[in-house]
């Protein structure tokens, strides 16, 4: 099941059935360890689109199954944000973030801020994203893109929310307007897809390194060399579902229970055992997205 949340799964709800309680106990952190499961977290799914209209719970069963028991619905425009907003609360395991994706800055109707500007004021709602540029598909013109990566910015600054960062073939682009507008609230370069030169320049700036399933495939070379460059605090796991399916997957569509494959892989390359990079992006994910951390067991 997928019925528990940060913070409260050691926790219930005065009042709550036990039944409910019974069934979150079962599936708890704590129930999961002895299980010899480790939890993870999905930085970054997509949700909301019709490839789950069919099967959204059964996959969250399934990344529960896994010890997914967390994951970060992400928003490409106003609707998929609302929507994302309204999964999370929906599923308590699902948190929300909401933006305007480069591919569809061309699309984006700027009398839409406002509503997502309410979007960032809801305590579901914990980031501002993804937002950012891509100048490998050129889906939407790069001066708008532009102008609404630098929005994106600044008003995270204003409501205080860490930004998630899309970036393909703009590096140079991505990096100078992060760099006049900083990032005071944090952030994280999601589906990382640069290298090494690419990764110290982000961690200069405080932002964190989401790694995606690309990670497992065979062009991934310079993914691979900047894995183990980031540090323990700073390292992030997700799954980009449906896109980008990790090895045994690749193919298939991707659902947030496959964020293992990416994790396991990470650990190999950061030398690190597969509980300590789970331990790690576990608490990482929830410090930049402010989730609240669970209870610990008296
Ligand atoms: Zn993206
Ligand atoms: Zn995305």
């Amino acid at each position: 099941m997928f019925s528990r949340q940060a913070g409260r799964s050691s926790q219930p709800a005065s009042g709550s059935g036990s039944t409910g309680w019974q069934a979150a106990l079962a599936s708890s952190p704590v129930a999961a360890k002895m299980l010899g499961m480790n939890r993870l977290i999905d930085s970054h799914a997509h949700l909301d689109g019709p490839r789950f209209e069919q099967d959204l719970d059964a996959a969250l069963e399934r990344a529960g199954a896994a010890g997914v028991d967390t994951v970060i619905a992400i928003g490409v425009d106003l609707p998929s944000s609302l929507r994302a907003r309204d999964l999370a609360y929906a599923h308590p395991g699902v948190w929300a973030s909401a933006g305007v994706h480069p591919h569809d800055a061309a699309g984006f109707d700027d009398d839409d801020w406002p509503a997502l500007s309410a979007l960032w004021a809801d305590p579901r709602v914990r980031a501002v994203g993804e937002t950012g540029l891509d100048y490998y598909y050129d889906r939407s013109p790069r001066p708008r893109q532009q102008e609404l990566f630098r929005r994106h910015l600044e008003v995270a600054g204003e409501v205080e929310r860490p930004v998630v960062i899309h970036v393909r073939d703009a590096f140079d682009d991505a990096f100078a307007a992060l760099e006049a507008v900083g990032v005071p609230a944090g952030g994280v370069v999601h589906c990382f897809a640069g290298g090494p030169a690419e990764c110290e320049r982000a961690l200069a700036l405080g932002l964190h390194i989401s790694i995606s399933g690309m990670v497992t495939m065979g062009f991934a070379d310079p993914i691979r060399a900047a894995v183990p460059l980031v540090p323990d605090d700073r390292i992030l796991v997700e799954t980009d579902s449906p896109f980008l399916a990790p090895k045994p997957h690749r193919g298939q569509r991707n659902e947030p229970a496959y964020v293992v494959h990416t994790a396991r892989r990470v650990a190999e390359l950061r030398g690190v055992s597969y509980e300590t990079l789970c331990g790690q992006a576990v608490a990482n994910t929830g410090r930049l997205f402010g989730l609240a951390t669970p209870a610990r067991p008296s």
